[in-house]
């Protein structure tokens, strides 16, 4: 048996039955992630087996990659920041903690755009990450590090974290299942802040029946996070075969009249749809006439959290310092100078702006507004639609540079995966298919893989795993980085 092939449920199984020696399976991703061609470990320090609780967890004996935006207790955490160098953190995350106590292992830290900005991972202080199915093209971002590591088979899974689109979108490029769960699912606790009102964990795995054990084992309540509520019910392991008595709705602005999209994702979105129908769904146009204003909303709103939130970074209490300055104020701005990138300073003056008095009404005010009008929305298609589907990402994964001067393309990216991160809503990422990279400029190349995007209303993750489940069966996506696949 090929130990990197196995799904975390077979692993897991395997190794419950003893089929499997869980010290043989740790060692292999050991390995493999050691060797890291991709650049998608930070840290490779993992936990100690021998520390880790045998206790039967569903997750017992599996590795899982974190995203270096987790704070992990006694391994170093930087958020992909120079800023953060050399920051140990003295506690460990929720996320972290209840994927521990299900048996896991941290498997080193990823790779990630600095303070998770960005959607190609290219803003890391640390270098970019390279796509697993196509070294010379991006992985997506922010959880760039995460969603390469596991299409790799450097890792089984990760967790990520998506603010405005940062798990589906490297997951659509690298062909993996990524969920962002409703906001509140699971604990914020000690997960680095970018976007507080925004910023949600969620797993990247190879199949759905992965993304809801991880899921199940980190979602609940947590004292530390006032916001987080749990799901109720819980996460069972989807099971559903056919989709009948289900209805998807296609909004218009996300899909058919949606610019930039690529022929080739759109064709291999027509093609999930009629799947829709062929397992027995019903698939019709919706609407979601303020979704063209996500992105511009979101470029406000995310921003000005971010400037609040970076402004603890001063050089006293965390990682670096620049040295030599000659009183307080001026080591705040060297350190502030020296330890932030170019994309993170972009959205500090950005934000600073939006809020600024006299402002505040004109930028964030309105984004507030428009975040309304798009919940809003997305609760009435809902009223109709048990789903709303659309695209992923516009195009399959880029080439390394090839957006890296022009800020407003990058923030494009992210097109499809926004109004549902402002609507707080759980939205699923399968891989759904290949295509060629758009050819009508001229661009050639292998074939990358293709995200289908589902998303439903709050808490429906139970609903939303079991369509997602369905759906990849009738797709059998069996392709595979650097190979052709079984
Ligand atoms: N790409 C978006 C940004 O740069 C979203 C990032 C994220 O979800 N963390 O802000």
């Amino acid at each position: 048996m090929d130990l990197l092939e196995l799904t975390v449920a077979q692993a897991a199984a395997a190794i419950r039955s003893g089929e499997l020696d869980r010290a043989e399976y740790l060692d292999a991703y050991r390995r493999a992630a050691a060797d890291d061609p991709l650049n998608a470990f930070l840290t490779a320090e993992g936990d100690d087996p021998t520390n880790a609780s045998d206790g039967g967890g569903e997750l017992a004996g599996i590795p899982i990659a974190v995203k270096d935006i987790f704070c992990t207790e006694g391994i170093a955490t930087t958020a992909g920041s120079r800023i953060l160098e050399g920051y140990v953190p003295p506690y460990t995350s929720t996320a972290v903690r209840r994927l521990r106590e299900a048996g896991a292992l941290v498997h080193g830290k990823t790779n990630m755009d600095e303070f998770a900005m960005g959607s190609s991972n290219e803003n890391s202080a640390y270098g970019a990450v390279l796509n697993p199915w196509d070294t010379s093209r991006v992985p997506g971002g922010s959880s760039g590090g995460s969603a390469a590591a596991v299409a790799g088979r450097l890792a089984p899974a990760a967790i990520g974290t998506d603010t405005g689109g940062s798990i589906r979108q490297p997951a659509s490029l690298c062909g993996l299942v990524g969920l962002k769960p409703t906001y509140g699912a699971i604990s914020r606790y000690g997960m680095i802040a970018f976007a507080s009102s925004l910023d949600q964990c969620g797993p990247l795995t190879r199949d759905v029946t992965d993304a809801a054990l991880l899921l199940r084992a980190m979602e609940g309540r947590d004292p530390c996070d006032s916001t987080s509520v749990g799901l109720e019910p819980g996460v069972e392991a989807p099971s559903r075969e056919d989709l009948s008595g289900l209805s998807f709705g296609v909004p218009r602005e996300l899909a058919s009249e949606a610019e930039g999209i690529e022929p080739g994702v759109r064709e291999v979105f027509e093609r999930t749809l009629s799947r829709i129908e062929e397992l027995g769904g019903e698939v019709s146009e919706t609407e979601l006439p303020h979704a063209p204003h996500g992105i511009s909303a979101y470029y406000v709103l995310a921003p000005a959290e971010a400037s609040a939130n970076l402004a603890r970074y001063d050089g006293v209490r965390f990682g670096m310092r620049a040295g030599d300055a000659e009183d307080l104020t001026a080591m705040y701005e060297s350190t502030r100078a020296e330890g932030f990138g170019a994309e993170v300073k972009r959205r500090i003056m950005l934000g600073t702006y939006a809020l600024s008095s006299g402002y505040y009404e004109a930028y964030y005010g309105r984004a507030q507004r428009v975040r309304t009008k798009i919940a809003e929305d997305f609760s009435r298609a809902f009223e109709r639609f048990d789903f709303v589907v659309a695209p992923t990402s516009p195009s399959v994964a880029f080439e390394l540079g090839s957006r890296t001067d022009d800020p407003l393309a990058m923030y494009m990216s992210d097109y499809c995966t926004v109004p549902m991160s402002l609507a707080g809503i759980p939205a699923i990422s399968i891989p759904a298919g290949l295509a060629r990279p758009d050819s009508s400029n001229g661009a050639t190349g292998p074939e990358l893989p293709v995200g289908f995007q589902i998303a439903g209303p709050a808490f429906s993750e139970a609903g939303l795993l079991d369509a997602a489940f369905a759906l990849e069966r009738a797709i059998g996506f069996e392709a595979r980085p650097g190979g052709e696949g079984p």
